[in-house]
């Protein structure tokens, strides 16, 4: 489910929570990985048979990769997390992310909403890794 359907279903507030925890998720596999990897070379010896010693290698590469994919799961989202919640706050009663959608754009990735307090209405533009390429400040590109 992309960022604008979970906002749509579950809130901004919710969506945003909920995309925290899972880049948190991805801090604790990258401390589970570093870990297996630590693991792995603590138990390396030289005098282990080549085949204890190539399964050795094996699982430290693989906690590598993981290790890797989670540390960039964690940007990603939090990229995306703080992104749209530098959006959230309504400019007329400071009201932050209580809102409704009035309208999507999934083309460009954006969103009209109206201030549930005061009826203000604004456009937000959801983070798409794919028109911001590897800019580590996506946020420059779309004010
Ligand atoms: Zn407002």
């Amino acid at each position: 489910m992309d960022a604008m359907q979970s906002i749509r279903k579950l809130g901004f507030r919710k969506w945003y929570e909920r995309t925290l925890l899972r880049c948190h998720g991805n801090l604790v596999l990258l401390l589970l990985s570093t870990l297996g990897l630590l693991i792995g070379a603590e138990a390396y010896s030289r005098d282990l048979p080549v085949s204890t010693q190539l399964q050795l290698l094996a699982c430290a590469i693989a906690s590598g990769v993981i290790g890797y994919w989670a540390l960039r799961g964690y940007f990603r989202l939090m990229r995306e997390a703080e992104f749209a919640a530098d959006q959230a706050t309504c400019s007329q009663c400071e009201t932050y992310g209580r809102w409704d959608i009035t309208h999507e754009d999934p083309s460009h990735q954006t969103m009209k909403v109206r201030c549930r307090k005061c009826g203000h209405g604004w456009q937000v533009a959801l983070f798409a890794p794919e028109l911001a390429g590897d800019d580590p400040d996506p946020g420059s590109q779309r004010r």
